[in-house]
């Protein structure tokens, strides 16, 4: 499609290789999957990212509700390129990108020049301007948000425990916004946590007056799939104890109270936010217009146009699949696949070839209820409900985890807590010096 952007293969090389130098912003499944495909190209790869770690974000939730501890869900970085020497990782906070002048700024490194760059910097939280949610929401989209939720809820139900007027006051109700897979995930993961182990270890605090309320916009829970998803999405998380409310709009949030745009106030200790994405918000200095999401448009082989030495992969992106016409969601599957093909048209074109374009290879899109309750549709519309659905959610999942190792802990930990109910990650570790 393109031929090799003029001047790529120019003096902007890093140490003294004399090779060209591939920048990859993001640590994701996008940068990673970047990363890997250059292995065996002949240029000098370096991956930053603002952590020292992956993050595994489908399974934040079973960090937050105890299910896995904190490690399956991040892996270091620099663990993943041991066996790739053309590959240097730095931990380092991207502040600007200068397209003309190929380079990148840090907050704590001298800048680096580039040959070819991808954007793989991912999304984060928006708020859409909610009165109060920046304060006092929890939101699940990094690692310390899920731990942070989770020592908040085990400190509420502790005051609890110890002071029966703190039930009362709401102090274990939880309200979830959100009636997409990520809302619908965390209300269903918090039911069994609650009326399993919670039940268990707080006899003194009835479970009814545990709520948990799903708070949902639009007339049904996950939009984007078929009715018979829909409704049995609602009845599954319905006989969990979850209550669902359907066009009802979170208006402000405080720390003990929700209030709805209908006027309704919820007496909350807890919000969990899983109700909109926005791109990283270093696109906005890139100079090009932005799509819905402040995600930048991607051309057909992922480049970004005007710019063919560089790539946009992942949630940071707007990527059309290039059959379908479609805009492809934000997933972990389409960042990675992204990310790969970015990596190996990087790889043609320093090879003097042309790039191809992206087509993306869908395995369905999904979500899990509860333990041996989960729902998939393909792109085709066929849907799967129910045991068969959990067990190909597992599948699809352990394959998106990055090594042998987290696969094997993530499958340890689910056996387990299938079999047994029990969530051993349920303590909480002060660090303060209190
Ligand atoms: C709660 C939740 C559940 C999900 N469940 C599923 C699911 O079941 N299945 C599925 O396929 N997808 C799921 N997704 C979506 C999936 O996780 C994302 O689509 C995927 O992580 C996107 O990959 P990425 O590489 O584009 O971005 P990310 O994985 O977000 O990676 C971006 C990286 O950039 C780094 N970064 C950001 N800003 C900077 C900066 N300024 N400087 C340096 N580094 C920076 C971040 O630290 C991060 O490591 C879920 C997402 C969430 C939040």
């Amino acid at each position: 499609m393109t031929s090799p952007p003029s001047g790529a293969t120019s003096d902007r090389t890093v140490g003294d290789t004399g090779r060209p130098h591939v920048l990859i912003l993001g640590g994701g499944f996008g940068g990673i999957g970047a990363a890997r495909k250059l292995k065996n190209a002949d240029v000098d790869v370096t991956v930053v990212d603002k952590n020292d770690y992956h993050t595994f974000q489908p399974l934040l939730y079973q960090v937050a509700t105890d299910l896995l501890e904190t490690a399956a869900c991040g892996h270091p970085l620099r663990d993943l390129f041991h066996e790739q020497p053309n590959a240097t990782v730095h931990e380092a906070t991207v502040t600007g990108i200068d397209f003309a002048g190929r380079e990148v700024r840090f907050a704590e490194m001298a800048p680096l020049t580039y040959d070819y760059l991808v954007l793989g910097l991912g999304a984060g939280v928006n708020f859409f301007g909610v009165e109060g949610a920046e304060q006092h929401a929890f939101p699940m989209y990094t690692l310390p948000d899920a731990v942070r939720l989770k020592e908040h809820l085990l400190r509420r139900w502790e005051a609890a425990d110890r002071d029966a007027a703190l039930v009362q006051d709401g102090a274990v109700n939880v309200v979830v916004v959100g009636g997409g897979p990520t809302g619908i995930e965390s209300a269903g993961a918090l039911a069994e946590l609650f009326r399993s182990n919670f039940a268990q270890d707080y006899p003194g605090i009835p479970q009814d007056q545990a709520r948990i309320v799903l708070v949902e916009a639009g007339s049904a829970l996950m939009p984007m799939f078929r009715s018979d998803i829909r409704s049995y999405t609602k009845k599954a998380l319905e006989k969990r104890g979850v209550e669902v409310l359907l066009g009802e709009v979170v208006a402000s949030i405080e720390p003990t109270r929700v209030t709805l745009e209908s006027g309704t106030v919820i007496e909350a200790h807890t919000l969990v936010w899983g109700a909109g994405l926005q791109a990283s918000p270093i696109v906005e200095l890139l100079g090009v217009e932005l799509q819905h999401g402040n995600r930048v448009p991607a051309q057909p082989d992922l480049s970004v146009a005007g710019h063919p030495e560089v790539f946009a992969v992942g949630d940071i992106a707007w990527i059309t699949d290039t059959k379908t016409k479609d805009v492809l969601p934000q997933l972990g599957s389409v960042a990675l696949q992204a990310g790969e093909h970015a990596g190996e048209n990087i790889a043609r074109l320093i090879a003097g070839k042309g790039t191809e374009p992206f087509e993306y290879h869908d395995k369905g899109t999904m979500a899990t209820i509860g333990r041996g309750t989960a729902v998939i549709q393909t792109r085709g519309g066929h849907t799967l409900k129910g045991r068969s659905a959990s067990l190909a959610w597992g599948a699809v999942h352990l394959a998106l985890l990055s090594t042998g190792e987290d696969r094997a802990k993530a499958v340890v930990d689910w056996t387990w807590a299938g079999f047994t109910h029990e969530r051993p990650g349920r303590i909480s570790v002060r660090t303060d010096k209190d």
